[in-house]
């Protein structure tokens, strides 16, 4: 058997005023999700505990099969891994956006955006900058990058401790209460403000500001942590897999967990990806191994810019470039099972991400159907069926023999 996992970050939301008090996976035209939802089951799942924060991490973490309790140590320690980067055991690592602050706010979480070949020119201005100070900043994709901290006259529990707040959570807000707290906030804070000046003088910028694009204006310390302990799906499941995301947390996630990494030309994370290219890699490497994990972005980057018809258009894309193909391909060889969801609610009310249950839809061989059949958060809520450990969801997949929804939650 093949199994498929297709993640639409954030792509679950509220009920929403403007589309009469429908959600947006409720409002937008998804025939290939309804069809999984018809196929098999759809119900609810909380890819979040309840008491940890709604983040990509945490939710990709559950995706794949991991408890965060007992796997999350920050977001940056599993991007490391995406980079090659080895943490070494007096080492943390943070998160490093480069971010636009304007007018005392986080005008935008990715500076507009900002290419990968711009920021590879920024941050080794930065590192030269920081050069007396225990950090070596590393480039990764558009406004996502690195800063390896060594614990040198900082304690390794200070550095873990300090407490950093995700900059996508405070969009369009005044970010100065946000700014890190705790016995290594000060030496973060200084270090954020002297990237301030390095930025602003830097022929980046400034070619930036003369485009009329966002500059970057400061880097934005964050999701700090040490090298976590992860098994992998060949020590668990027997099997080999792969992953594909223009996302390095999630590729991150998948090296930790032994998984190959698919390198698709074209990936953007946004609304203008190469839909088509990650997924035929993805079911070209179903070929050789008997998992893939297919991850996009632009439901979420969408939902914190508060666009609700970029958000439509998100998920349609998503439904229909991504879930599609894949729904053909399975229909098709008829041995793969399919699942469809999101990691966290993104919502476009608030701009940002929130825990709480969201739906899943899922189909294949042993997969005994329900009566759902279309696929949004209040198909999933008719079910009566909301899976608590989130984590489970993908291992019940891979494990049972036979899912059904209602004994799936009485045996998990
Ligand atoms: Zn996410």
């Amino acid at each position: 058997m093949k199994f498929l996992v297709l993640l639409g970050d954030g792509m679950a939301d509220f009920a929403i005023p403007e589309l009469n008090g429908r959600t947006p996976l409720e409002a937008a035209h998804t025939p290939a999700m309804d069809e999984i939802a018809r196929r098999g089951i759809c119900a609810l799942f909380k890819p979040i505990p309840d008491d940890l924060p709604a983040g990509s991490d945490i939710g990709n973490l559950s995706l794949f099969g991991y408890n965060p309790h007992e796997t999350f140590t920050g977001r940056a320690p599993l991007e490391a891994a995406r980079q090659g980067i080895r943490l070494a055991a007096d080492e943390v690592a943070f998160r490093c956006n480069l971010v636009t602050l304007r007018d005392g706010a986080m005008h935008s979480f990715t500076s507009g955006h900002i290419s990968t070949e711009e920021a590879a020119q920024i941050i080794p201005s930065l590192n030269e900058a920081f050069a007396d100070q225990p950090i070596t900043l590393h480039t990764g994709v558009s406004y996502r990058h690195l800063g390896i901290v060594k614990a040198n006259g900082l304690s390794l529990d200070d550095l873990t401790a300090v407490r950093c707040e995700p900059p996508h959570n405070i969009t369009d807000q005044a970010y100065a209460p946000y700014l890190p707290k705790g016995k290594a906030g000060d030496f973060l804070n200084t270090l954020m403000e002297r990237s301030q000046e390095v930025i602003a003088d830097h022929p980046v910028s400034r070619a930036r500001v003369e485009r009329g694009d966002l500059p970057p204006t400061s880097v934005w310390l964050w999701g700090q942590g040490m090298s976590p302990k992860m098994w992998t799906y060949r020590d668990r499941f027997g099997i080999d897999g792969a992953v594909v995301s223009a996302v390095d947390l999630v590729n991150g996630i998948g090296i930790c967990a032994g998984l190959e990494v698919l390198n698709v030309p074209g990936m953007t994370g946004y609304l203008d990806t190469n839909y088509e290219g990650k997924v035929s890699a993805a079911l070209d490497a179903l070929d050789r191994v008997d998992f893939a994990y297919i991850h996009l972005e632009a439901p979420d980057e969408t939902s914190h810019e508060g666009k609700l018809d970029l958000k439509l258009r998100a998920i349609e894309d998503f439904d229909k470039r991504v879930v599609a193909p894949c729904l053909e391909y399975a229909i098709k060889r008829g041995d793969v099972r399919v699942v469809v969801a999101p990691d966290h609610i993104t919502a476009l009310s608030t701009k940002t991400h929130a825990g709480g249950p969201v739906p899943f839809a899922m189909f294949g061989p042993g997969v005994i159907p329900d009566a759902t059949t279309s696929y949004s958060e209040p198909d999933g809520a008719k079910t009566g069926l909301v899976f608590p450990r989130g984590y489970e969801l993908v291992p019940a997949m891979i494990e049972s023999p036979v899912v059904n929804a209602a004994e799936l939650l009485e045996n998990r």
